[in-house]
């Protein structure tokens, strides 16, 4: 099976990664990615780009680089209402929208206001997929929220990145991820999450885990660019 879809990179705009998004297309095409979606990190992460970095975005001009390129962002969860840093931008410039927790962007009172979080980001529709909830240092209740993403057209995200990084620690959570998508039909998309080129593309980590629980391939989004931009209009994308 071909994984033709890398749905969560970074460039060097985010002062934490080290590539160009040129590099990075460049990186996709020799892997055999056909369609790249490019997600900054939102506003508040530390040293992000200025607001009218994200405008810019928006004038880039997809159609000609040599793979498909959605402009999206890898918006931050801020606190337990679901609020992201993304809702003071236009929604219009992102095409697909990523909600992630991160330690410098959120800190909870309670372990249990991780999973009221992320129930409270799901009623977000604009939402379109979960970022690396398999991280060790939250405490999530998975099926609860899984239940509810698949309820709402939201992926819930099997993150490279996560197995080496800084997130390391979480192959546990990704099984119990893996039981519960199975178990509520979730939509799950693999991704690299690249902070440098030579990584775009690179799924090879979760995609182990999720053979080794046997997780049913038509789950899995990121084999049919159609059924992605379908995925992307029914959350009223303009793809
Ligand atoms: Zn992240
Ligand atoms: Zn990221």
């Amino acid at each position: 099976m071909k994984y033709i879809i890398d749905p969560h990179t970074h460039t060097i705009a985010c002062n934490h990664a080290f590539s160009t998004l040129e590099e990075n297309v460049q990186s996709a095409k020799q892997k055999g990615i056909e369609l790249l979606c490019y997600t900054e990190h939102g506003p508040r992460m530390p040293y992000a780009p200025p607001d009218w970095y994200y405008e810019g975005l928006s004038l880039i001009p997809s159609d000609k680089f040599s793979v498909a390129l959605i402009i999206g962002i890898e918006a931050n969860i801020l606190d337990e209402n679901g609020s992201l840093d993304s809702f003071e931008l236009p929604e219009h410039w992102f095409n697909f929208v990523i909600a992630s927790m991160h330690k410098h962007t959120y800190q909870p009172y309670r372990p249990c206001e991780d999973t009221e979080a992320l129930l409270a980001v799901l009623d977000n529709r604009n939402v379109d997929m979960l970022g690396h909830i398999d991280a060790p240092f939250f405490h999530i209740d998975y099926e609860p929220v899984i239940k509810k993403a698949a309820e709402n057209n939201t992926l819930i995200e099997f993150n490279n990145a996560s197995v080496h990084g800084v997130r390391k620690g979480g192959i546990g959570n990704m099984r119990q991820m893996a039981t519960f998508c199975k178990k509520h039909d979730c939509m799950v998309a693999l991704s690299s999450d690249a902070h440098i080129c030579h990584n775009v593309g690179n799924f090879d980590d979760v995609l182990k885990i999720l053979q080794e629980e046997r997780f049913p391939q038509e789950l899995i989004i990121n084999t049919d660019i159609n059924r992605f931009l379908a995925f992307l209009r029914e959350n009223g994308k303009k793809v």
